[in-house]
């Protein structure tokens, strides 16, 4: 099979296959992996996949990507303990829909790439005889995610720090009940502290044998995962010469990036809704052709999309024969007329976001929770603008049980507690409180590995 090789968004002349570019991260030069080249998906085999499940749909999606470096029986036993969750569509009204893809572990649209990217570098460092240690830090969601989708892995040890005092007791409760691979570390000081304390320890000679990683978003083998339910929506809902629209909710656009990949592969895509909340700077550009990142960035309700400058923009360019470095400077730019035709770019502000969670239920039946009803208000401004189209999916990326306040604002309705959510409260906590100084977390670092 032929191999695909993965290069810089920043040009560095360096090409690694999938496993270098997923155990590596990020480029040397600061960069964003890509496949130098994007594999098709025939007419043929697409149609087969209204009758496939998702691991047997992932397999399809994934295996191009992978060339021989995994044997397809390791493959799909993978692709089988990552996708363990269901993926509902829900139809809305018509042939509009809502994709809930809040059923995984940690009842966020992380877990798909995070499951597989966690699993595949387990595969790898295996394969090699070597070890890593993922260093995180976390505000809250991203720590938990992680923390789950490394748990209980072989080769892979977790160390989250969290903000002492800035999570809450849920978020706490998915990292410091899992225990085995996985240790939590509470830190007395700010989110700012958590990260800059672990930025040391990837800079400390001390822990050079260690091979810290950060297992970050912005790597390939979290990218790439998520195309697979782009193309499980279609086929359960359109014919096979029938092209979607869908509407993704959007921060540092990974996940609609994902779904460009996706319509690059052969999957029938009409448009894409790139829909942000108050973080306006890539509408702004759309209209204007002149980027300008957000800084600070706007808090808003939808608080996992609070981005002024999404990191994926990089790749979004790239895609378009454009070049933006990390810093949202445009080397090159891409073709905007094109983007133009493929992506409907929508900002949403809170009173709209709180709007739609309200309309979406009393009208259509339908609990969102502030991401998901960005996107629900941007396919709806879409429609409003464009002649109708259908089908039409839009994303949910998170369970309304997260965002109980929010919920219950605008709908005066508690959202149903997840039975998994629900039995965290009875489960043992277990970490270690850790000063917010960089001596007193080497302490607690040496202690675990050296
Ligand atoms: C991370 C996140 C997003 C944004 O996804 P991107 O890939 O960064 O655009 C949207 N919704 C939720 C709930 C998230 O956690």
């Amino acid at each position: 099979m032929k191999k695909i090789m993965y290069s810089s968004t920043n040009g560095h002349p360096e090409l690694l296959d999938f496993k270098g570019a997923l155990l590596r991260g990020q480029a040397p030069d600061k960069g964003l992996y890509v496949p130098q080249e994007i594999p098709m998906i025939s007419e043929d085999e697409l149609a087969r996949f209204s009758r496939m499940d998702y691991p047997e749909i992932a397999l399809r999606v994934m295996r191009p990507y992978l060339g021989d470096l995994i044997p397809e029986e390791d493959l799909v036993a993978i692709l089988l303990d990552a996708y363990d969750f269901p993926v509902p569509i829900e139809k809305v009204y018509d042939e509009k829909y809502v994709m809930r893809l809040d059923k995984g572990p940690t009842f966020s649209f992380k877990d798909f790439a995070a499951r597989l990217m966690g699993r595949l570098m387990q595969y790898f460092l295996k394969q090699e005889g070597r070890s890593m240690v993922i260093l995180t830090a976390t505000s809250g969601d991203t720590g938990s995610a992680v923390a789950q989708a490394f748990y209980d892995l072989d080769n892979i040890e977790v160390v989250v720090l969290f903000p002492e005092k800035e999570v809450t007791g849920r978020q706490r409760k998915q990292m410091t009940t899992l225990a085995k691979n996985v240790h939590v570390m509470a830190v007395d000081g700010k989110f700012d502290d958590c990260q800059s304390m672990v930025k040391q320890a990837f800079v400390d000679p001390d822990f050079s044998d260690l091979n810290l990683s950060s297992a970050n978003s912005i790597n390939v083998g979290r990218l790439i995962p998520q195309s697979i339910y782009y193309f499980y929506a279609w086929s359960r809902i359109a014919a096979p010469d029938h092209k979607i629209v869908f509407s993704v909710p959007s921060g540092n656009f990974g996940n609609v990036m994902a779904g460009l990949i996706a319509m690059r592969m052969g999957l029938p895509v009409h448009r894409f809704v790139i829909a942000t909340n108050e973080n306006d700077e890539f509408s702004k550009f759309m209209e204007t052709g002149d980027y300008r990142p957000i800084r600070p960035s706007v808090k808003c309700i939808s608080n996992a999309m609070n981005v002024g400058h999404p990191s994926n923009l990089a790749r979004v360019f790239w895609l378009y024969g454009g070049e933006m470095d990390e810093t949202g400077r445009v080397i090159r730019a891409p073709d905007i007329e094109m983007m133009r035709r493929e992506i409907f770019s929508v900002s949403v502000t809170d009173a709209e976001t709180r709007e739609a969670i309200s309309e979406a239920y009393n009208r259509f039946d339908i609990l969102l929770e502030p991401h998901g009803a960005v996107g629900w208000a941007g396919l709806t401004r879409y429609l409003k603008l464009v002649e109708d189209w259908s089908p039409c999916v839009s994303l949910e990326t998170a369970d309304p049980a997260k965002f109980p306040e929010e919920v219950v604002r605008a709908v005066g309705l508690e959202p149903p507690t997840p039975e998994a959510m629900a039995r965290l409260d009875y489960l043992e906590e277990k970490f270690d409180l850790v000063a917010g100084d960089y001596r007193a977390f080497k302490g607690q670092l040496s202690k675990l590995f050296l």
